[in-house]
C-alpha cells in the first residue's frame, strides 16, 4: 500500500477499508474503471481549474454507496465495490432479454432467463450467490448489446462519480469536516448520527452535489459524443447521433434511480426523491435540445424521454417481478419531491454562506430549480 492507500484505508476501515482489486482475479477491470472514473475528474479539472486533485478507491463492502471525505490536504473518493457491481448485473440482464430495447443490435442471439427476485436485484450477495451465478451466466450475447450494456454502467458511474467530487470541490465535507469537529466526513455516516447535520441543510447539499454532477455529466458525455469518441474507442454510429446518445443517458440514469428506489427501500429523508432527480435529468437534456436545435428538437427529445422511462419500466418489469408502469415517475403526483424542491430554495442562501469559505470553485447562486 502506497501512502494515499493506506491513509484511506484506515479512513475507511469501519465500512470495509481498501478494497485490493490487484489480487482480484477481475484486476484488469478495476482498473480500467478506475481509469475511466478518474478521467472523468480530470475533464472536470481542466473546466474548473481551482478545482483539487483527488484519489479515487473502492471499497471492501458490497452495498451500493460512495462516499467523500479530505484528511488534511489529500481528498478522497470512495466507491463500494457494489455499485458498480450491481450495476453492471442490472444492465446484462436488461440487455441480455431480447424483450428489452430490440432495436439496438441481433436479438435472434439472446435468450430468456428466469426473472430476477427483489433480494437478487437488489443486493449484490444475493445476486452473486455461487448457485444462482452459475445457472445463469447471463450476458448480452451480441456485441453491440454487450457494448452498450457497459455504456449504460460507465454513465451511471461518471454521475456517482461527480456526485462525490462535488461534495468536495463545492465546500460540502470542508464545511461538514468544521461543524462535526472529525478529520473527515462521508455521507455514508450521516446515518449513524442523523443529528450531525439538520436535514435540510444535508438535503441542499446532496441536491447541489446532484445538480453540479448532472451538468457535468451531460457536458462531458455531449462533447464526447461530438468528437466521436464515447468510451475512449468506440465509433459506434448510434453511440454518435445526439438525439440517441442523450436517449442512452435517460436510459441509464433514470434506471439507477429506479433501482434506488428499490434498494433503500424508504427514502431516508436525505438524497433528493427520485423524481426531483429524475426531473433534473429531463430539464437538463431537455435544456440541451432546445439550446441545440430548437423548439423542433426539443419536443422530438421530449417524446423520445417518455419513450425511454417506459421502456425503463418495461425492462424491470421484464427481469424482475417489478409491476409494468409505463409513466414511471411522469404521472406521479409527488408531494414529497414538492417540499423537497420548496425547502430547498428555502435553504439555498443560507447553505451557500455556510460551504463558500471551503468551496474550491465558485457556488452558484441559484439552486437550478
Ligand atoms: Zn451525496
Amino acid at each position: 500500500m502506497n501512502q494515499f492507500e493506506l491513509e484511506f484505508h484506515t479512513h475507511t476501515l469501519k465500512y470495509g477499508g481498501l478494497y485490493d482489486h490487484r489480487s482480484d482475479s477481475n484486476c484488469e477491470i478495476w482498473e480500467q474503471l478506475l481509469e475511466l472514473w478518474k478521467e472523468a475528474i480530470r475533464h472536470y479539472r481542466l473546466e474548473l481549474t481551482t478545482a483539487p486533485d483527488v484519489n479515487i478507491f473502492l471499497i471492501n463492502n458490497l452495498n451500493v454507496n460512495a462516499c467523500a471525505f479530505t484528511v488534511g490536504q489529500n481528498h478522497y473518493i470512495g466507491i463500494f465495490v457494489g455499485a458498480p457491481m450491481l450495476l453492471n448485473a442490472l444492465f446484462r440482464e436488461m440487455l441480455s432479454s431480447p424483450d428489452v430495447l430490440p432495436v439496438i443490435g441481433d436479438i435472434s442471439k439472446e435468450i430468456r432467463h428466469p426473472k430476477l427476485n427483489h433480494n437478487q436485484l437488489t443486493s449484490v450477495e444475493h445476486y452473486f450467490e455461487a448457485s444462482n451465478w452459475k445457472k445463469r451466466e447471463v450476458f448480452p450475447k451480441d456485441p453491440l448489446r454487450n457494448q452498450l450494456c457497459q455504456h449504460f454502467e460507465t454513465l451511471v458511474m461518471y454521475f456517482l462519480v461527480l456526485h462525490e467530487y462535488t461534495h468536495i470541490c463545492n465546500g460540502h465535507v470542508g464545511y461538514s469536516s468544521e461543524i462535526s469537529g472529525a478529520a473527515f466526513y462521508i455521507e455514508i455516516n450521516m446515518f449513524d448520527n442523523p443529528s450531525f447535520l439538520r436535514n435540510e441543510i444535508r438535503r441542499t447539499l446532496e441536491f447541489d452535489a446532484d445538480n453540479t454532477a448532472m451538468s457535468f455529466l451531460l457536458d462531458f458525455i455531449l462533447r464526447r459524443t461530438a468528437e466521436g469518441n464515447i468510451n475512449g474507442e468506440s465509433t459506434n454510429p448510434l453511440f454518435l447521433d445526439p438525439i440517441i446518445g442523450t436517449q442512452f443517458i435517460v436510459f441509464a440514469l433514470y434506471s439507477y434511480w429506479r433501482l434506488f428506489d428499490m434498494y433503500i427501500h424508504q427514502w431516508d429523508g436525505s438524497h433528493p426523491p427520485s423524481p426531483v432527480r429524475q426531473s433534473l435529468l429531463i430539464d437538463y437534456i431537455l435544456g440541451y435540445h432546445l439550446y441545440t436545435g430548437g423548439e423542433h428538437q426539443l419536443n422530438e427529445m421530449r417524446n423520445r424521454t417518455k419513450a425511454t422511462v417506459a421502456e425503463v419500466e418495461f425492462a424491470f418489469s421484464n427481469i424482475s417481478h417489478e409491476p409494468y408502469n409505463p409513466f414511471g415517475f411522469l404521472n406521479v403526483q409527488n408531494t414529497e419531491g414538492n417540499s423537497y424542491k420548496i425547502n430547498l430554495k428555502r435553504h439555498w442562501n443560507i447553505v451557500r454562506e455556510l460551504i463558500e469559505p471551503h468551496a474550491y470553485v465558485a457556488i452558484s447562486p441559484s439552486t437550478n430549480i
